[in-house]
């Protein structure tokens, strides 16, 4: 039926500290939450603020800017104002940017201390001007952010040198008695990466930030990305995640939406359960899934929708859902919660399903 059971949960959650990431609580037992980066110029603040408006209608709830100039710093004002979710500037090593950030309230910086110390060492100011104003900050570790060091000591870049690095960093903060950090170590590899947060959750209970840096293009770093949270959500590591696509954010949040929701960590909007066709098929099933599945988008309650291509194993196969179709010889057999309620021809199963859906959705009072 319409999900109102709870899911069967993966893992219980590592235990985290929580920070605030503006509204958005990250680690402890807050769900986890998805975040993207915005790819227009932060100082075209209409451009930049058209894109968050997008991403938070997709569901992304924390959203982050690259800070890389001062007329992107300038613009950080107006952006974190008008912004509906939490904005963290990401900013590699001047500590000016910083503080602008600080000052102008995005909710969160990304900023490794290790690279703020090399050219001017205001890590104490840093910390002291995040901790008044209540802002965490992100310790982001990959290959190109790797200290030279650490490099040397262990020859690649592996999960213990990504995290050795990440600690150490934690430390310049610590050392301060800053602790409201977040932390992410991040590898273009799933393999290493999955190692790397596994070892790193061993070694602290600050919250982390699960992402696969490079991911790639859509088709890969979804397969990446679902691959190495899934991996690490699955034990209950991971508060925070960022898909990284080379593709439009929007498509990263839905890919890190659908990972949750696989997950059981989050309820689920809409699930089409379609088949994969078979010799018996006798309608075009991938077509008209994706019919189904355009029609559905946004639907106002969570359903789940069954598509499959014959009468013969049709109904039986697809009884958990709340509606669907068998599909042959030119009609659509509509069944609700697995009773056949009617047969429509093909060119009508669509708004069918729609309509039946419609009748459900009423009867919860949720329309
Ligand atoms: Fe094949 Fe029918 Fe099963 Fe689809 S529902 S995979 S067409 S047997």
């Amino acid at each position: 039926g319409v999900r109102d059971e709870q899911p069967a949960v993966a893992a219980r959650r590592r235990p985290t500290r929580q920070v605030m990431v503006g509204d958005v609580p990250v680690g402890g037992d807050a769900p986890v939450s998805v975040q993207s980066m915005t790819i227009t110029p932060t100082a075209d603040v209409n451009a930049t603020l058209q894109q968050i408006a997008e991403l938070t209608a997709a569901g992304c709830q924390i959203v982050r800017v690259a800070v890389p100039s001062q007329d992107d710093a300038d613009a950080l004002p107006e952006i974190a104002r008008k912004s509906k979710i939490p904005v963290i500037a990401d900013i590699h090593f001047q500590p000016r940017y910083v503080f602008a950030a600080i000052d102008a309230g995005c909710a969160g910086v990304r900023v490794n201390p290790g690279n703020i110390k090399k050219f001017d060492d205001r890590v104490g100011e840093i910390a002291r001007a995040a901790s008044d104003a209540g802002v965490p900050i992100r310790i982001g570790v990959n290959a190109g952010s790797l200290d030279k060091r650490l490099l040397a000591k262990y020859g690649k870049v592996g999960p213990e040198a990504l995290v050795e690095s990440a600690l150490w960093e934690c430390s310049l903060f610590e050392e301060h008695g800053f602790q409201d950090l977040k932390i992410s170590v991040k590898h273009h590899d799933p393999v290493t990466m999955v190692a790397a947060y596994q070892l790193l959750s061993e070694r602290c209970d600050y919250p982390l930030h699960l992402g696969v840096t490079e991911a790639g293009p859509a088709f890969q770093g979804t397969i990446k990305s679902a691959v190495a949270f899934g991996a690490l959500l699955w034990q209950g590591i991971g508060d925070t995640i960022r898909v990284s696509l080379s593709a439009p954010p929007v498509e990263e949040v839905k890919v890190g939406i659908g990972i949750l929701e696989s997950l059981g960590l989050r309820k689920r909007r809409l699930e089409v359960v379609s088949c994969p066709a078979c010799g018996r098929a006798q309608v075009d099933v991938y077509s008209l899934a994706e019919r189904v599945t355009a029609a559905f988008e946004g639907f106002p309650v969570p359903l789940r929708v069954a598509v499959m291509g014959c009468v013969v194993n049709g109904p039986g196969e697809a009884r958990e859902a709340d509606v669907g179709v068998s599909a042959g010889n030119g009609k659509g057999q509509i069944f609700v919660k697995g009773e056949v309620i009617k047969t429509v021809p093909e060119s009508r199963i669509v708004e069918t399903l729609v309509e039946e859906a419609m009748r459900i959705a009423e009867e919860m009072g949720t329309e």
